[in-house]
């Protein structure tokens, strides 16, 4: 089985998020590919994202377009969420003969030094890294890094919530999910 990891906030899942999905899918012959949304991103100050459940559900709802996408709840626990704990839950479940590969924009794998044992995360995981428009990254030493360059998405959640809180609906969102954010009222 050859399965990716691909981490975000999700707030909210958009329409490149999935796209970057498929993409790697694609072209890395990806049986499933498990979005794991973020309880508590280390990177962002406590209690400014949506609640954990209605990103997790927007995820939810967002998945069923690709039989190989899964919503996965590996970060739904108390405390940060680092990417190190993540990976290594991961690949103790994984079978003999599995092969883990960790899917990433090319603006958080610029950061990745500055994450929670970056070292170390650094030499556990083969990285898939995207392309994003305005985004360079180096590869650090030793790094096995599988560049996708073939994506050029302007799409950001944080364009999305801006757009939303203008009351501007979102081209950019699965149709389930704008549905979701309107029956919650979220992002306004
Ligand atoms: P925000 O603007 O709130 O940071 P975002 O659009 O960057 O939201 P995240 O949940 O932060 O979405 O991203 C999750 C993962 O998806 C990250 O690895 C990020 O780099 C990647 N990603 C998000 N949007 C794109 C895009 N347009 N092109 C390539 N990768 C993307
Ligand atoms: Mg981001």
């Amino acid at each position: 089985m050859r399965l990716a990891l691909f981490g975000g906030t999700f707030d909210p899942i958009h329409l490149a998020h999935l796209r970057v999905a498929a993409e790697a899918a694609d072209k890395f012959a990806l049986d499933r590919v498990l979005f794991v949304t973020a309880a508590n991103p280390p990177h962002k100050p406590a209690g400014s994202t949506t609640p954990y459940e209605h990103r997790h559900r927007m995820v939810e709802i967002a998945c069923s377009c690709d039989p190989r996408f899964e919503p996965s709840r590996l970060e739904d626990r108390e405390g940060r969420s680092y990417s190190y704990d993540t990976i290594a839950r991961a690949q103790s479940e994984l079978a003999p003969g599995d092969q883990l590969y960790f899917l990433i924009g090319a603006d958080a794998f610029a950061e990745i030094g500055s994450w929670y044992k970056a070292e170390e995360v650094l030499r556990m995981v083969e990285f898939v890294v995207v392309s994003r428009p305005g985004y360079r990254y180096p590869i650090p030493k030793g790094a096995r890094v599988h560049r996708l360059e073939s994506l050029a998405l302007q799409i950001s959640s944080s364009e999305i919530r801006k757009r939303l809180d203008e009351g501007r609906a979102s081209v950019d969102l699965p149709p389930g999910v704008l549905e979701y954010i309107k029956q919650n009222g979220l992002y306004r």
